[in-house]
């Protein structure tokens, strides 16, 4: 009998996960003992870090696609399709266009999505970079704005990529002093809890940052409602800030998927945080950021995540007993200006040590987003 694995979502996460399948089960996919399929409701691949470069005019929106069949082993089946059901006794999926789709192993690796809905007025007084449309329209935005008050606002947790909301100041910061308009921009961070990140020793690193570059911080501010009109955010401890130019971090959600199958009463999917097993039912995995483990929502998280589970489905796959385990492992590069950047990588439990910024840690982020292409094809 053929087992068939079904990898849903064709981010980070499932490609590198199929990548791996196909590489590590490539006898029995020959033999016909397996079968891989990869279902994405989007035919191209979108490497999510390339955003954060295209307000500032260093990348476009285009840079950050490449077709999901280029970057996919030929052993593994496409399926351009958008999951709409999950029936884990039945071990199937039902799929939009129709059909459904049958899984002896299953992989689920949906991502997150943005939900600027939830905050009253962020859609119509906001921009953001967090996603295709909103990083080319605060791109025209960055362009015209001269003068007047930047407020970026992390609006809820949890959100894709920790780093980003900092890396985005300090770049904003370096960008306008570059072109002679610093003194004339006002720039403000807010956070909602106590200190200016989640994480101790980058809030203590971010907070010494914007006091040397006079960027202000709110921290213990959660947005509560946006007044376009009158250009004011509002916040649930009851203070407010004027702006000029809004960069709202969306709300995150995970899937109404989850919720329907059961494997996660809020959307994200419970998983046990070194299998990436579902504690909901059998055979079912979720990695990257639709899976509620201790650690941020990064790409990082996706691809070292993704080496477990294909570890873990290859061994079942051969009736062998799974080990291979996630430790937690998180490397993100943090950009501190235009043209340096630090690093920190951690494990479950671990703090990060922020090191020094650098210019060759900025090279090395730049040029891992331009190697990312071989990544996740699974040939670095
Ligand atoms: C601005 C920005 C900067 C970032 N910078 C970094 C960084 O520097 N370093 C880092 O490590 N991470 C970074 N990240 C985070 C990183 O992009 C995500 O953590 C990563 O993409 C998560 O991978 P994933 O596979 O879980 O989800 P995604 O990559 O989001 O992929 C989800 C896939 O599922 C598909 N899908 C969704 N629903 C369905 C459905 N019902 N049926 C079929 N297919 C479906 C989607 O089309 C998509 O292909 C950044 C994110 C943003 C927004």
């Amino acid at each position: 009998m053929t087992e068939h694995i079904v990898v849903v979502g064709g981010g980070t996460g499932g490609t590198v996960l199929a990548n791996r399948l196909a590489e590590k089960l490539g006898p029995e996919i020959e033999r016909g003992d397996a079968r891989v399929t990869l279902v994405s409701d989007d035919p191209d691949h979108v490497y999510k870090p390339t955003f954060l470069y295209v307000p500032f005019g260093k990348k476009t929106v285009e840079d950050a696609k490449r077709p999901l069949a280029d970057l996919v082993d030929r052993a593994v089946d496409i399926e351009i399709d958008r999951v709409t059901g999950i029936d884990t006794d039945g071990k199937r999926l039902s799929l939009r266009d129709g059909g459904s789709m049958a899984y002896d192993q299953l992989a689920l690796a949906l991502g997150a999505q943005l939900v600027p809905e939830e905050l009253p007025g962020l859609a119509e007084g906001g921009h953001h970079f967090y996603g295709p449309d909103g990083a080319d329209a605060l791109r025209d935005e960055m362009a015209e704005f001269t003068e007047g008050h930047l407020v970026l606002s992390v609006i809820g947790t949890p959100h894709m990529c920790p780093a980003a909301p900092v890396e985005f100041v300090l770049m904003a910061d370096a960008w306008f002093r570059e072109r002679g308009l610093r003194e004339d921009v006002e720039i403000t961070y807010t956070y909602p809890i106590q200190r200016a990140h989640a994480i101790q020793n980058v809030a203590d690193w971010a907070s010494e940052a914007f006091e040397e570059r006079n960027i202000n911080v709110e921290t213990f501010f959660n947005a509560d409602e946006v007044d376009p009109e009158e250009g004011v955010l509002h916040s649930m401890e009851g203070t407010e800030l004027d702006y000029d130019l809004l960069v709202g971090i969306p709300p995150h959600a995970g899937s109404d998927l989850v919720t329907e199958a059961g494997l996660g009463d809020d959307g994200w999917a419970d998983v046990d945080k070194h299998t990436l097993e579902s504690e909901h039912a059998e055979d079912v995995y979720v990695l990257g950021d639709l899976a509620d483990v201790p650690t941020s929502k990064a790409g990082s998280v996706a691809h070292y995540e993704a080496g477990a589970v294909a570890d873990r489905i290859a061994s079942r796959t051969r009736g062998q007993t799974p080990t291979a385990t996630y430790d937690g492992k998180t490397v993100c590069f943090i950009e501190s200006g235009m043209d340096e950047a630090t690093f920190v990588d951690f494990e479950y439990g671990t703090q990060p040590t922020v090191r020094e910024p650098s210019k060759p840690v900025h090279w090395a982020k730049l040029g891992y987003n331009e190697s990312y292409w071989l990544t996740a094809r699974g040939l670095l």
